[in-house]
């Protein structure tokens, strides 16, 4: 793996970025490098042909000084120590740079789910929970859903450990389906909060109502994504997913593209798109672009062919440091991943709350919240952006981890 691919030598690398804008504490610096605890667990798995399959799963705890660990547990094959150590870090400063009292942590194991049985994919998701039981729970770590996991998964884990622990504890997960704890928009509210943070970029970029939009990945956030946009006005000229790119300068129709995919399990095919071949999704000529699916999507390689005005990261990490310069120089915006995909955990907290609680709130009041938060949030990075003369990464990288030291300082971790 080139250092450039290497996800968690880029977190470190946007660390020692934020260092030369910011005071931080060496001693608090120190302990920034690194996970406070990993995990690595074996989960044997009785496959449907009677045999025993052993998986590797991970969960790493990265800062807890400003509330609970937080964050999803990710099935994918390519999952390694070194993306599930990047992620919890994005985590921690995704938790911070919302305000939320909660710290940073991920999961992972390493498995393509797509290849199991629904009776294979419980005996996992259940077997993952059992391995992590003694480090999880409502105010410790509290897991949700990320790629290729779902509210249906995060049911069977929250079931796994109230049979274990022998009482009700549904804050120990969130993301979870509406009968059994799980909150109203939580489904599309990392969609929702990209919406919110993408209106007000592509104002201060003073792009109009009808904007051009391509989206990388129709996994929840990227479909949810386009679904939002188009009903707000704006055009989707490109989607893709692992398997390809299709593109239509009209603009998709978004719920058409959905059919299509619940039917072929892709988005290729599609017949209403335009039939060019080998498309690279990040290269077509759109004002917005949005990299909804893995990281390292947008390297020193690819970035100059990249069109478009306003870059938002609704994925984690898509974009390497290298190309992340390269895009500063370019003045390209780019609203970070750690802000613009945040909504997600922000309604993983209000979710939590309701369950503290037992007294659960309508969709439009948790719309409401979600909104009030994502927009004082851009501003509070936007004005960071400005104070420092930087960009809207290091703006928000600012204000999350001079956030995170000023708790571990309160505590005198330092
Ligand atoms: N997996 C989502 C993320 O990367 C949500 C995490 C959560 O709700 O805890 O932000």
């Amino acid at each position: 793996m080139s250092k450039n691919n290497d996800a968690f030598a880029n977190a470190l690398s946007q660390l020692a970025q934020v260092q030369k804008l910011i005071k931080i504490d060496q001693n608090i610096f120190a302990q920034l490098q690194t996970p406070q605890r990993i995990l690595e667990v074996s989960i044997p798995v009785k496959m449907d042909n009677g045999k025993i399959q052993v998986f590797t799963g991970y969960r790493s705890q990265f800062n807890d000084a400003r509330g609970p660990f937080k964050g999803g547990i990710r099935f994918h094959q390519d999952v390694n120590i070194s993306e599930v150590k990047a992620l919890s870090a994005w985590m921690t400063w995704k938790t911070a740079v919302v305000d939320i009292p909660l710290g940073g942590g991920k999961g992972g194991v390493i498995v393509d789910s797509k290849k199991l049985s629904p009776g294979e994919l419980e005996r996992l998701s259940r077997g993952y929970l059992q391995a992590i039981f003694k480090f999880v729970g409502p105010n410790l770590d509290v897991p949700a859903p990320d790629v290729y996991t779902d509210p249906k998964i995060m049911g069977w884990m929250l079931d796994e450990y109230e049979k274990i622990a022998g009482f009700h504890q549904p804050g120990v997960i969130t993301g979870k389906p509406l009968s059994i704890g799980g909150s109203q928009a939580r489904g599309y509210s990392t969609a929702q909060g990209a919406f919110f943070v993408l209106r007000q970029a592509a104002q201060k970029m003073g792009l109009r109502k009808d904007a051009t939009v391509a989206i990388e990945g129709f996994g929840n956030a990227g479909a949810h994504l386009a679904e939002i946009l188009q009903k707000n006005g704006y055009r989707i000229v490109a989607l893709s997913d692992s398997k390809g790119t299709i593109v239509n300068f009209m603009g998709l129709d978004v719920a058409g593209v959905k059919k299509h995919k619940a039917k072929t399990g892709s988005v290729v095919g599609y017949s209403g798109a335009e039939k060019i071949k080998n498309l690279s999704i990040l290269s077509q000529a759109a004002d917005i672009f949005v990299p909804s699916a893995l990281e390292n999507s947008i390297t020193a390689e690819n970035v100059k062919n990249i069109k478009a005005k306003l870059i938002v990261e609704v994925a984690n990490g898509p974009t390497t440091p290298e190309a992340d310069a390269i895009l500063a120089k370019k003045n390209i915006l780019v609203v970070p991943d750690i802000l613009a995909n945040a909504g997600g955990v922000v309604v993983s907290y209000l979710e939590q709350v309701q369950n503290a609680y037992g007294y659960y709130w309508s969709e439009q009041k948790v719309l409401k919240k979600l909104e009030d938060i994502m927009t004082k949030s851009f501003a509070a990075v936007w004005k960071e952006k400005m104070k420092h003369a930087t960009t809207l990464r290091m703006g928000a990288y600012a204000l999350a981890v001079e956030r995170v030291a000023q708790a571990m300082q309160d505590r005198g971790r330092n």
